[in-house]
């Protein structure tokens, strides 16, 4: 299950803080680490000081330009966020994070992905968007922000204690039907966008917010993989019923 975890880094300036997530991690026993456009040389003497012996992630993690690569196969995303956001989107508690995770991950093929912005700026709100939910470490609300590396152990360590609490359980019966995924979800909305905008009913220069409030209730509803193929149809068919325009 722990091997199935991605911790995903945004955008991180600081090399320090990506050995202390590694050492974070390696503690925890997680090892997949994925780091989007990182900000700094992500292996440098820092790096390696503050990893203490768990330098051995950094060289294995995966670094890609877009959070997008970076999740693509994942079937659960989840941003951790130091502070709410304009459009309110379902929330999580690091404890409940942790025990929905060997339900979440009980078919092989998922994979969870928990991501963490950059130090001086957080999680952009369309990097949130992409989110199934956001979770938020509870802290002193007159100081909120926790060290990005210490984030990430808190987070890591809620996994740990529902993976050794799952190990007494009877093992689950994954899933029937696979869930989609984060890749299979972003064509859906970039398929659905596309049809609301040639059925006159999206105006992309007055979103009002409408691709926001879409995704948030698809998000929320976990579609299976085949689930959403039948949307993407009935957008197919949609879309061949639309005159196209002569400028097209
Ligand atoms: N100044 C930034 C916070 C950056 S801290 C802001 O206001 O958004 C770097 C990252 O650590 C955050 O993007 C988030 O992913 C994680 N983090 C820090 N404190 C957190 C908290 N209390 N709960 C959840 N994630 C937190």
């Amino acid at each position: 299950m722990l091997e199935r975890i991605r911790i995903v880094l945004i955008g991180t300036s600081h090399p320090g803080n990506i050995g202390g997530t590694a050492r974070a991690m390696h503690n925890m026993g997680l090892t997949d680490l994925a780091l989007v456009a990182p900000r700094c040389e992500p292996l440098t003497a820092d790096t390696v000081s503050r990893a203490s012996g768990a330098d051995a992630l950094v060289h294995g993690a995966h670094t890609v330009e877009t959070l997008e690569e970076a999740v693509a196969d994942c079937t659960l995303v989840v941003g951790a966020s130091a502070r709410s956001r304009t459009l309110p989107w379902p929330m999580i508690t690091p404890r409940a994070l942790g025990e929905r995770l060997p339900e979440e991950l009980a078919a092989p093929e998922s994979r969870v992905a928990l991501v963490f912005g950059r130090e001086d700026s957080g999680l952009t709100n369309a990097e949130l968007q992409r989110c199934h939910a956001h979770v938020h470490i509870p802290t002193n609300p007159d100081f909120s922000s926790l060290n990005l590396a210490a984030a990430v152990q808190v987070l890591a360590y809620e996994c740990r204690l529902a993976w050794l609490d799952h190990q007494a359980d009877e093992p689950q019966a994954p899933a029937e039907q696979p869930l989609a995924s984060h890749e299979e979800l972003e064509h859906y909305f970039a398929h659905l966008e596309r049809t609301l905008v040639a059925i006159g009913f999206h105006d992309p220069a007055t979103p009002r917010q409408l691709m926001a409030r879409l995704r948030r209730f698809t998000l929320r509803a976990r579609p299976e993989r085949m689930e959403l193929n039948i949307l993407r149809g009935i957008l197919s068919y949609t879309e061949r019923l639309v005159p196209r325009r002569e400028d097209d």
